[in-house]
């Protein structure tokens, strides 16, 4: 399917199959001379983009579909396909994908003969799966079927879920592999779904899951993404998860500290299909990484960043990018879902809680006038389950901050809102930038074939709290340069130069 956007230029080519665009990246290379100057030296390395055109149907495979965020997904698409309409008491409402970057923003794709900025939505710079043509798949420990999943998450208004139901009342997630030592006994009595056998048993089970999945829905291509409960951190232990060759031992071994999103991941890498974590834990140990680097899979992560870490990374960024110095950022959370009732337990707030607390590191680590010996600014997150708010989750958020002679600036935040209505559109735009990136390959003038972009796939950090990155690279938290990126990597696939935001032309005498 063609995008709706067709680039005029000697640098872009379009054939039936791609389309192909070359691009300068320019850059400015950086160093301290003896003196201590830095010595900057401008940068330009042509790259060539290629992007396959025919967009393939998509099979996605939540883990943790019968949860809160899989069903209100599953709901969202089912109700934007079926173009739903509702009375609420505020009159009726439409379906749609707010809160989606790809679906519900747009990009500035130049200026008018006028001078006018031309604004197109996101989805259209490149041609995308649309949500409404995904299917969806997948597992959970719990056996209600999605129409019931949808009932007790008590997400979506009533009315909706009445035109729902005939929908997803067929629907069940398949049984799933079940570890209670990974997350919180308060789940225990959901857990009536679950697969048995040893952990090679159980990754033979998973990996027949994903064929039989392909076969019987006949999509092209699987997405596997991650929004079951959160897990506690599982042990980073070089025997027995350093390296993809010892994970895979420790499978056949069926060694306890192996969770249940790790053996997910290595199930999905063996079938070739990219998985994306959106919890915290760190699913991805380094066996998992080697694993994907060997097999050439794509995975990210790692958390939804949906709400107050989103907020967070755009507050702070602002703060100390008007030469502004937080001194404290103290976050507070109630939630009445069952994943507050899950982040109850210690060992699973814990990832959470570490998730929650870099967000603000490479803002701070920016400016060495306001943070000269590399000092953070404190910062304090608590959560709490308190059931009678369910899914309307709570975030209160104090800022302190240092402002000129020693002055002080408090800002208080009060987020309220529904919890997997802020995370399903997220995953929506992870498996679809996901999905496109699959198809998107570079060359520049030092290799000769076209290859992928890096197995740790980092052009989705926007979407992501605790940004999983290639070893050795710069971890971006900040909202802006996240978005930034994917619009500039999209734009750079056309032949077409980076958003400036110059206006140059506009500031002539
Ligand atoms: P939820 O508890 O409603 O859903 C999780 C589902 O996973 C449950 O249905 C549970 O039965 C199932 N489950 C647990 N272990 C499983 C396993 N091993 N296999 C298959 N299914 C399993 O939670 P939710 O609100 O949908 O959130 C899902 C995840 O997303 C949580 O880990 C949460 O921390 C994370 N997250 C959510 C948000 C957000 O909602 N705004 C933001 C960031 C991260």
């Amino acid at each position: 399917m063609a995008s709706s956007i067709k680039v005029e230029s000697p640098s872009v080519r379009y054939s039936n199959d791609y389309i192909e665009a070359d691009y300068d990246y320019s850059n400015t290379s950086v160093h301290q001379n003896h003196e201590g100057s830095y010595i900057a030296t401008p940068t330009s390395t042509r790259y060539t983009f290629k992007t396959e055109r025919k967009v393939p149907k998509l099979g996605v495979m939540l883990v943790g579909m019968g949860g809160n965020n899989g069903c209100t997904v599953l709901a969202a698409i089912l109700a934007n396909k079926h173009k739903m309409k509702w009375h609420t008491k505020d009159g009726i409402q439409e379906a749609n994908y707010f809160g989606s970057i790809t679906q519900a923003s747009t990009v500035c794709l130049g200026n008018s003969p006028n001078g006018d900025e031309v604004y197109v939505p996101m989805k259209d710079m490149l041609p995308m799966v649309h949500p409404d043509d995904i299917v969806i798949d997948g597992w959970d420990i719990s056996s209600l079927n999605m129409a019931d999943a949808m009932e007790r998450a008590k997400v979506l208004d009533y009315n909706l879920q009445v035109q729902l139901r005939p929908y997803m009342e067929d629907i069940k997630p398949r049984p799933s592999v079940y570890f209670p030592d990974f997350i919180a006994a308060n789940q225990a009595d959901r857990a009536d779904n679950v697969l048995s056998g040893t952990k090679q048993e159980l990754l033979t089970k998973l990996r027949q899951n994903i064929r039989d999945f392909k076969e019987t829905s006949g999509v092209d291509k699987v997405i596997i993404l991650w929004t079951a409960n959160t897990e506690r951190y599982s042990d980073v232990i070089p025997e027995i998860n350093g390296t993809a060759e010892n994970l895979l031992s420790s499978i056949k071994a069926n060694e306890s500290e192996v969770s249940a999103s790790t053996l997910f991941a290595v199930a999905s890498i063996l079938e070739g299909v990219t998985y994306i974590n959106g919890s915290p834990q760190n699913t991805f140990v380094p066996g998992v990484i080697e694993l994907a680097e060997k097999r050439k899979v794509f995975i990210a992560g790692d958390d939804f960043k949906s709400g107050q870490t989103k907020l967070k990374s755009v507050l702070v960024d602002f703060l100390v990018s008007a030469g502004i110095k937080p001194r404290s950022i103290v976050s507070y959370n109630h939630l009445g879902n069952n994943d507050g009732k899950n982040l109850s337990a210690p060992q699973t707030f814990r990832s959470k809680e570490i998730s929650k607390s870099n967000v603000v590191d490479d803002m701070v680590d920016s400016n060495h006038i306001l943070y000269p010996d590399g000092a953070r600014p404190d910062h304090c997150v608590v959560i709490k389950y308190v059931p009678f708010v369910g899914d309307s989750k709570r975030a209160m958020d104090e800022y302190s901050s240092e402002i000129m002679m020693g002055g002080s600036n408090t800002l208080v935040i009060h987020n309220t809102c529904e919890d997997s209505l802020l995370a399903s559109p997220l995953i929506i735009d992870l498996v679809i930038l996901a999905e496109l990136f699959e198809r998107i390959q570079y060359k520049t003038e030092a290799t000769t074939e076209f290859q992928n972009f890096n197995v740790v796939l980092s052009v989705l950090n926007y979407l992501c709290k605790a940004p999983l990155v290639p070893s050795g690279t710069p971890i971006i938290n900040s909202l802006f340069r996240q978005r930034a990126c994917i619009e500039n990597i999209l734009r750079a696939c056309l032949g077409l130069a980076p958003t400036n935001h110059m206006l140059l032309e506009h500031k002539h005498a």
